[in-house]
């Protein structure tokens, strides 16, 4: 009898085919396409935060001892905000485009219409397991879709809440929570879906692209990569190292996919920079780091290890100017600063995703570019200066996801700018009117009436009408 009710809650490719059949049967009905349906789900998610505003910070400490704090700014309230602005936005978002017309069509009017693409697939990342799951939700619904999330079962804590909150507050005829790891997310993978919506790392997003292709459904990849953060001596320091601090160590302990992955300075300034990062390191998370509570842990053994290989690597280990102290039993890893790894070790070569972070030294600042350009697209990319010219070499050399000028990571918080990669680093982009954007159709419609119906298009098709073309 166990094994019998075991055996019922497997989620197979039996179980993905009825749940798109239902959701299809949900978005044939029309319902999910009106503004109120739209309007009353992102209502409920707000109220939905609000009112487990504690349980989601608790599934966030369960999953990666994320600070309360953190939690709040990061996944919580950035939440609320995409929910409060889309709600505002709503009405213009969804009313058609009207655009002007051509002569060859005289008299006509057109307008671009934003239809729903139907059911979609969203695949999550366990970095910020609530926003990175619901966030693309608020834009599938906003465009009026019908949907299901699956969370990462590497957050599991935040993986079972989800699916509890979203049937208890959201109209689970359109939206569902599927949970699980590779099994699941391949039987839900076999499914036609009109658009699939995935966060993660690039081999896994090849994955998705391919069983995408079977059906010619268009995917957003929201991918990584590494992040380079070049530092000119033309800076104001101090500020300059708290805003690299917040950006990889305040976010997530570096298990952010915008995070600071390296930085690039010149062999002059080089000394100064670590010098001004150790002092505030340890202004912010005393002179024992592993100890702090302002810092997220490792997220699971597997990501420890990983990280470990690379910080125990020979070639950077020697290289080591700040921490390196790990506490595996309580998979916690200190704020690590190399200096000048070699460029063919581990650390250099694959998208770090924890606590450590290398300086690799140059003679010139400008030969930062040639460095980050001779490596796959990042998903950002930051610069610290204050001399106009290079801030202007920077925007016009340098190809990335997003580029931000003397910070870090806070471009992700602004909603009228697309959130993505290019090349490596992914392909679409969310937030705001790009996430109405990305599970919408621009459907393109003109309207003529029965007048200005000129004979020089029809055949026969004489030399005369040649001449008045
Ligand atoms: P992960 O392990 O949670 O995997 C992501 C999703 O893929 C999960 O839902 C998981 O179940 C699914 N998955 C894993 N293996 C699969 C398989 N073989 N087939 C089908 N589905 C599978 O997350 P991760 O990949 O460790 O996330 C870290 C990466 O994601 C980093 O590269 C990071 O930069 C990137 N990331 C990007 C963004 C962004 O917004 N661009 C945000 C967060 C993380």
């Amino acid at each position: 009898m166990a094994l019998e009710e075991e055996k019922k809650t497997v989620f197979d490719a039996e179980a993905a085919t009825s749940l798109t059949k239902d959701l299809r049967g949900t978005f044939a009905s029309g319902k999910t396409r009106s503004y109120e349906w739209r309007a009353s789900q992102l209502k409920n998610l707000i109220k939905m935060v609000n009112d487990n505003e504690k349980d989601i910070i608790d599934a966030l400490h369960s999953d990666l001892a994320k600070p309360e704090l953190e939690a709040f700014i990061s996944e919580i309230s950035m939440l609320k905000s995409s929910c409060i602005y889309s709600l505002k936005q709503l009405k213009r978002w969804m009313t058609p485009e009207k655009v002007k017309t051509s002569m060859t069509t005289f008299p006509s009017s057109a307008e671009i219409v934003s239809e729903p693409l139907g059911v979609v697939l969203i695949i999550s990342a366990w970095n910020y397991p609530f926003l990175l799951s619901l966030d693309p939700v608020v834009g599938a619904i906003a465009a009026g879709n019908a949907l299901v999330l699956k969370p990462s079962e590497v957050a599991p804590a935040s993986s079972s809440l989800l699916a509890k909150l979203l049937a208890k507050y959201m109209d689970c005829s359109a939206i569902k929570v599927v949970e699980g790891a590779v099994v699941e997310t391949s039987a839900l993978l076999e499914q036609k879906w009109d658009k699939i919506f995935y966060t993660g790392n690039g081999k896994v997003g090849r994955i998705v692209m391919a069983a995408a292709a079977k059906h010619l459904t268009p995917v957003v990849l929201e991918l990584g990569g590494k992040s380079p953060v070049i530092v000119d001596s033309d800076v104001n320091l101090q500020v300059a190292s708290r805003r690299i601090i917040a950006g990889k160590w305040g976010s997530n302990n570096g298990q952010a996919c915008i995070s600071p992955d390296y930085i690039l300075t010149t062999k002059d300034y080089a000394l100064q920079l670590i010098d001004a990062l150790k002092h505030e390191l340890e202004n912010f998370y005393g002179k024992d780091p592993l100890e702090s509570k302002d810092l997220s842990r490792i997220v699971n053994s597997n990501h420890f290890s990983r990280l470990a290989k690379l910080l125990d690597d020979d070639k950077v280990s020697k290289k080591i100017v700040h921490g390196g102290q790990k506490d595996e039993a309580n998979l916690r890893i200190a704020p690590t600063i190399f200096l000048d790894v070699p460029e063919d070790s581990l650390i250099m070569n694959e998208e770090i995703f924890g606590p450590l972070l290398p300086i690799i030294t140059v003679d010139k600042v400008e030969d930062c570019f040639e460095l980050i350009n001779s490596r796959t697209k990042p998903l950002a990319a930051y610069l610290f200066t204050n001399n106009k010219k290079l801030k202007e070499k920077f925007v016009r050399n340098i190809s990335a996801g997003g580029l931000l000028i003397n910070d870090t990571t806070l471009h992700l918080v602004v909603a009228t700018l697309p959130f993505g990669g290019v090349g490596e680093s992914g392909m679409g982009a969310y937030h705001g009117k790009f996430s109405f954007d990305a599970f919408s159709h621009k459907k393109a419609v003109m309207y003529r009436s029965f007048a200005g119906d000129a004979s020089a298009r029809y055949p026969p098709y004489t030399p005369g009408k040649l001449r008045l073309l």
